[in-house]
């Protein structure tokens, strides 16, 4: 077993708000998701551009969606430039170097949750939104030119760890496994296509990637 790492102070109460958000567009994950695996296969994009690397099939790239009711997970996955063991530790490990985040010190709970709607309102909140709809989070990625793929899990309050893991091709692919349903929420409707299809239409439709999903098979 992997050993547990603890987030950095400042990520940590980020987790907090989106583990505890009461924001009612918690559907906006996956614009943030999605948003992330194409700027990961922007980057490889670019890399093989500037590089003049004919091992990469450029008209390949996609993101693609995956419900997977048996386990209630959401997969989104990319064939994008992928993380190293380093970066993923310094991407998703810290929100510290995120420039779209100031976080004020000493609020009380109310005031929390009002900065909370407030953060995730006006910037992009990124990775850490996953939170707001998983209890656990799978982070299974290849970078770009290396042999070796990690896997980065963590259910956001104790900590998170990386592991070695096995993936063919570079890309991320990230598993979000739901919380479960409560009075207020329903996180099954992001198990529906319908509903996944809609989120898309919605928030990434500017996206200049493909976005594939698996037709349901009734
Ligand atoms: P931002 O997108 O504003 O940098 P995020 O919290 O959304 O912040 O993501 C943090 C970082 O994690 C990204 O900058 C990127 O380096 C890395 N990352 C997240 N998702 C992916 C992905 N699908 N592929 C590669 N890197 C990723
Ligand atoms: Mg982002």
């Amino acid at each position: 077993m992997a050993r547990k790492k603890q987030f950095k102070a400042e990520s940590k109460r980020l987790l907090d708000l989106m583990i505890n958000s009461i924001y009612t567009h918690k559907e906006i994950f996956l614009r943030e998701l999605i948003s992330n695996a194409s700027d990961a296969i922007d980057k490889l994009y670019y890399q093989s551009l500037s590089e003049n690397d004919s091992a990469v099939d450029r008209s390949a790239f996609k993101i693609h969606l995956d419900i997977d009711k048996e386990n209630r997970a959401l997969v989104i996955s990319d064939n994008g430039i992928g993380m190293d063991k380093e970066e993923l530790e310094e991407n998703l490990g810290t929100i510290a170097k995120s420039g779209s985040l100031a976080f004020k010190e000493g609020l009380s709970e109310e005031e929390k949750k009002d900065e909370a709607v407030d953060i995730i309102g006006q910037f992009g909140v990124g990775f850490y939104s996953a939170f707001m709809v998983a209890s656990r989070v799978e982070v299974l990625t290849k970078k770009y030119g290396s042999d070796t793929a990690y896997e980065w899990s963590s259910d956001a309050v104790d900590g998170y760890t990386i592991e070695e893991a096995q993936k063919d091709s570079c890309g991320t692919t990230i598993t979000l496994y739901l919380k479960d349903n409560t009075d207020d929420d329903n996180y099954d409707e992001y198990l529906q296509q319908y509903e996944i299809e809609r989120l898309v239409k919605k928030y990434s439709d500017y996206i200049r990637f493909p976005i594939e999903m698996m037709m349901e098979t009734q």
